[in-house]
């Protein structure tokens, strides 16, 4: 009996295991043929106001419809203009929802977005059109949209708040459909809890796992998704405060709305006519389908989900920021009441800095090098290395939050403390033969955008150098070009 129970079960298990596997190479399968089709020669890269994008509308709103999402907006179809130079063109966001089944909480969403545009084609010159099929960029979140949509909805008496899925149009000519979003205000956008952009997630393998950028922007968000990530297998990378600025997260970080980029990486050939659909790993796609899936629900059916405001406003805005850098350039002395200055050596400093925004105008700009410097004495080549903190303000043109490129004048201060010297190949004494502190005054100006600062600065050491076998006074001078990264 025992033994007919084991043969039972055991048959049962691999009964349950057989459907489990068949089922999920059904997703796989629908997964391959929605990015086969969208990604298809037929749909010509779906450029942004293409007639043949219109078969990619079409091919969605088949299947909105064969999945059952409800219509939000008339035919599914939110329509919105874009012009530029005299060219008027009509997108469309794809807009369905699953309503949800909580009285109160139903009057929620959690948006799911994956934009269906692409870059359209090129004409070479033998006429030939160069296709740019844009299979992970992003068929691929189209399909796993589209496949989300069909779980959640037999599961819909389980969900507590309402689910909106859009096929978003225009991100890839600059977020344009995922702007007329939150400009229309085709719903209210203070009901959305949290809403995702799935772009790019066809490289699961290679990428080695699935980042969710932003997650940390809901409260309980970066919690949530690990639960999910354990039930599911899959890996989870890091990440989780980034908002970002390339998808159609990035109106919705401005709007103030928990905002996360799921995305594997741009392991595909990214934006190139090879961007081909049996490149995808699909196996991987319907494994981040069903984690998906899973953390929609959970999010569904969290009551206190909440915003992290400082991650969005860090991410969207960052009032404190480090970065790294170096200044690259010549130094020279310049002798006080003589007529001649030393011919230049070599200067080069690295090190790291801060920003921090004091007003839309000012950042304070603290730092720590190490230098070197070098020029030519008449007595031979002087070689000094130092550790040198400095504090600069910058007073720049706007940086507002949507503005990440900006102009900027630079003054500040630096000390130099000289921890080694060589004159002409030999050593000399930092605090006997020659100082060992040294401050001065320093000018700047350059740009920065999205966190790259490029500049040219001017230093002016204040301090006699002390040379002890010289009578007048010298100075050093150096004029560097600067380039740094804020994270
Ligand atoms: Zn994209």
């Amino acid at each position: 009996m025992k033994k007919l129970l084991i043969v039972f079960s055991t048959s049962i298990l691999s009964i349950a295991g057989f459907l489990a596997s068949a089922q999920d190479t059904l997703l796989t399968e629908r997964l391959r043929t929605h990015v086969e089709i969208l990604a298809s020669d037929s749909l010509e890269g779906r450029g942004f106001g293409t007639p043949s994008k219109e078969l990619a509308i079409d091919y969605i709103l088949s299947q909105y419809r064969e999945i059952g999402l409800k219509p939000l907006v008339n035919g599914y179809q939110h329509t919105f203009t874009y012009s530029n130079g005299g060219f008027v063109v009509e997108g469309k966001n794809i807009i369905g929802y699953i309503e949800g089944s909580d009285p109160f909480l139903k009057n929620e969403f959690i948006l799911l977005g994956a934009h269906y545009d692409h870059l359209g084609y090129r004409l070479e010159k033998t006429d030939e059109k160069i296709i740019y099929n844009g299979a992970d960029d992003n068929a691929s979140g189209v399909a796993s949209l589209l496949e989300i949509a069909r779980i959640m909805i037999s599961n819909q008496t389980s969900l507590n708040r309402s689910l909106l899925f859009v096929a978003f149009d225009g991100e890839e000519v600059g977020l344009l459909g995922s702007e007329a979003f939150v400009e229309d205000n085709v719903i209210d956008i203070t009901k959305i809890k949290a809403m995702f952009s799935l772009d790019m997630v066809g490289m699961y393998e290679k990428k080695g796992g699935l980042a969710l950028k932003g997650i940390k922007s809901l409260k309980k968000g970066h919690e949530l998704a690990s639960q999910a990530a354990g039930e599911e297998d899959l890996i989870l990378l890091g990440g989780e405060r980034q908002m970002v600025m390339f998808t159609d997260t990035w109106p919705f970080a401005l709007a103030g709305i928990p905002a996360i980029h799921a995305f594997t990486g741009t392991k595909s050939p990214y934006h190139k006519p090879e961007d081909d659909s049996h490149l995808l790993d699909y196996s991987g796609m319907a494994k981040i389908t069903l984690f998906m899936a899973n953390l929609l629900e959970k999010l569904a059916d969290d009551e206190s989900l909440k915003v992290d405001k400082g991650v969005i406003r860090h991410g969207t805005n960052p009032v404190f920021s480090l970065g790294a850098g170096a200044n690259l350039g010549y130094s020279r002395l310049t002798f006080k009441d003589e007529f001649f200055e030393s011919k230049p050596g070599f200067k080069a400093q690295a090190g790291l800095f801060a920003q921090w925004k004091l007003t839309g105008n000012l950042i304070l700009q603290p730092g720590v090098f190490y230098d070197y410097f070098s020029a030519e004495t008449g007595n031979g080549m002087l070689r000094m290395h130092a550790i040198a903190p400095e504090l600069n303000l910058l007073l720049t043109t706007p940086n507002k939050k949507e503005d990440f490129f900006f102009g900027y004048l630079l003054a500040g201060g630096y000390y130099r403390y000289l921890f080694a010297a060589n004159l002409k190949e030999e050593k000399i004494n930092p605090g006997e033969n020659i100082y060992q502190d040294e401050f001065g005054i320093q000018f700047g100006i350059g740009v920065q955008a999205m966190g790259i600062q490029v500049g040219l600065l001017k230093k002016i050491g204040l301090d006699d150098m002390n040379f002890p076998d010289f009578d007048g006074e010298i100075f050093t001078r150096g004029t560097c070009i600067s380039l740094s990264y804020y994270f």
